[in-house]
């Protein structure tokens, strides 16, 4: 288990000794996405639609818009199913644009945790194991998980962990790591193929989160405070 910094000794004895308690009677963990279901993505679209644009427009010396449709055109000509589409030092080195995490940390202030977020963590904590699954990248995730990640006994970055999206064998994965079954795994989050078709394919108790009633379906969940009760429930 990835067990965070700073966790010590006794917590991680009260975290096995509650996967122990737990194992044959149903769910142990809670599991997280991050971008879309804690935390909105006011941060990623700072560096993805203003800092990299900004900074290709003085490089090059175009006009923002024209900075933008350039950014963007090579943005898609990779597209979100491959790693290279996360790793912001990437576009920073393919453009020559210098250091990504200096210029990241300036925009630590733009992170934004949904209403729901912090009451929700807090509800659970005590009941379950809670972790997160993302696909973002580590350096993404040291600046939007800051302020909560001593709620978390773990943490998963799909590719900085294991150079992959959330596919199938990444859940697998991190159902091995966690050392519990598929079953005994519950995770939210709003990407319908990655957070949803993927873990529930081998099993995880899997909840698509739809906050804006966007091509959800009709068992997608509109905030994580509808999650709470089906939480106590299963
Ligand atoms: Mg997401």
């Amino acid at each position: 288990m990835k067990i965070l910094p700073g966790r010590d000794a006794s917590s991680t004895k009260m975290l096995k000794s509650l996967v122990m308690h737990k194992k044959d009677n149903g769910i142990t963990v809670v599991s997280f996405d991050v971008e879309g279901t804690l935390v909105t993505t006011d941060f990623s679209s700072a560096i993805w639609f203003e800092l990299i644009p900004g900074r290709y427009s003085k490089r090059y010396g175009l006009n923002f818009e024209e900075a933008t449709m350039k950014v963007r055109q090579a943005y898609d000509s990779i597209g979100d199913q491959r790693l290279e589409w996360y790793d912001v030092q990437y576009w920073f080195t393919r453009f020559d644009l210098g250091n990504a995490d200096i210029a990241m940390e300036e925009l630590q202030p733009r992170v934004r945790y949904y209403p729901d977020t912090k009451d929700v963590l807090k509800q659970l904590q005590n009941k379950f194991v809670l972790s997160v699954a993302s696909g973002s990248p580590r350096p993404f995730l040291k600046h939007l998980l800051r302020d909560i990640e001593h709620n978390f006994h773990a943490v998963y970055s799909s590719t900085s962990d294991y150079q992959q999206v959330k596919t199938a064998d990444f859940w697998a994965a991190m159902c091995r790591d966690l050392d519990v079954a598929p079953g005994q795994i519950i995770h939210i989050g709003d990407h319908m193929q990655f957070d949803f078709i993927e873990p529930a394919s081998i099993g995880i108790n899997a909840f698509h989160l739809d906050r804006n009633q966007e091509g959800g379906m009709a068992t997608s969940l509109r905030s994580l405070n509808e999650l709470v009760p089906l939480v106590k429930n299963i």
